[in-house]
């Protein structure tokens, strides 16, 4: 077959290719994601980061039809924690060994940036040596029209007071799908250019898909090339996670959730079209441990945070939960060795 022929030569495909390659059955198209994989990651360590998320707020403003945590959805009380709340929360990871906090709310009607400003010099005034991969482009939008500042001033104040990179939380990057979904989050437009500024700030990102929003194939594709552009453009990328939407006790319930091959597909072809970010993550939050084991042969090679404590997949019933030393069981077990790693990728030592 002449595209697989391409792909083991090493070339990039094109969108049409892309869509073509969901046609493939799972042992071809993992067989060529996993040969993509060894390309970028040569070797058969598979990451994973001690880190804790703290979502300080689920008061938002944009009431996403696909989130069941902001507190319109109703599963979730209206809620704001304090600073003293958020320093005991990453107290807790750092006496666990933790190195990293993911600092997550949504788009928040009433915090200035000085708020935001406040929280990250307390936090790195107690914890120096944490890691901060917090926020999100859609915030740093919503943050920018507020205070009638450019991407680039509020990213960075932001790196001033401490913020060490931002989650490229992405949703689906096509503008159609967002009106539907998400009218009032920022487009893709916006999205990129806070990749911009970002590379502009020297700091570094990732992408995210959540895919199952009743989208086709095309705009799947669409998506992952519109990352690949991006990433053509600022090389910040680190990773890439793909997961499903979890459709219960959200505005989107009657659709169907996504199947477990239709996951692993989503990977490979991540793998295969993602020429250019090395590490693509398997999502064992959203798709749960056992699929998230099969994705390590079908081109992922990281399996991300442990999570403390994750309210946003919670609030769509999803109650999954990993210690470290099961995240090391679950990757020697899918006949991977497992590598503790910092925020920059790079390994930290192992348990075990
Ligand atoms: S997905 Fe994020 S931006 Fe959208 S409603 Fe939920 S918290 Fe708000």
């Amino acid at each position: 077959m002449r595209l697989l022929d391409n792909i083991y030569a090493g070339e990039r495909v094109s969108a049409a290719d892309a869509v073509r390659l969901f046609e493939l059955n799972l042992t071809e198209l993992g067989a060529v994601a996993d040969f993509r994989r060894r390309q970028a990651v040569p070797d058969e360590r598979v990451g994973y980061i001690v880190d804790r998320i703290v979502n300080y707020s689920n008061r938002c403003v944009a009431c996403c039809e696909f989130c069941a945590f902001h507190a319109d959805a109703g599963m979730i009380a209206p809620y704001d924690l304090s600073f003293e709340e958020i320093i005991e929360k990453i107290g807790e990871l750092v006496v666990g060994g933790g190195t990293q906090v993911m600092l997550q709310g949504g788009l928040h009607p009433d915090h200035p940036l000085d708020w935001y400003l406040d929280l990250l010099r307390c936090v790195k005034t107690s914890f120096p040596h944490i890691w901060l991969h917090s926020f999100s482009p859609a915030e740093i939008v919503h943050i920018a029209i507020l205070e009638g500042m450019s991407h680039g001033e509020v990213i960075g104040r932001m790196k001033t007071a401490g913020l060490d990179s931002v989650p490229g939380a992405s949703d689906l990057l096509v503008d159609s799908v967002r009106r539907r979904v998400s009218p009032r989050k920022c487009t893709r437009g916006q999205w990129r250019e806070v990749m911009l500024a970002l590379r502009d700030a020297d700091m570094v990102s990732s992408a995210t898909m959540t895919y199952g929003l009743d989208e086709t194939l095309e705009e799947r594709v669409e998506h992952l090339c519109f990352v690949r552009t991006v990433q053509d453009e600022t090389g910040i990328l680190q990773a890439f996670i793909p997961w499903s939407f979890s459709p219960a006790n959200t505005r989107m319930c009657e659709v169907a959730p996504a199947g477990g091959v239709d996951y692993l597909k989503t990977v490979a072809v991540a793998r295969i079209v993602l020429d250019n970010v090395d590490h693509i993550q398997a999502g064992w939050l959203t798709e749960g441990p056992e699929l998230a084991q099969l994705a390590l042969c079908m081109g992922a090679n990281d399996m991300g945070g442990v999570l403390t404590e994750e309210l946003v997949v919670q609030a769509a019933g999803i109650h999954t939960r990993l210690t470290a030393a099961d995240m090391e069981d679950l990757i020697q077990n899918a006949g991977k060795i497992p590598m503790r790693r910092d925020s920059r990728y790079q390994e930290l030592g192992h348990e075990g």
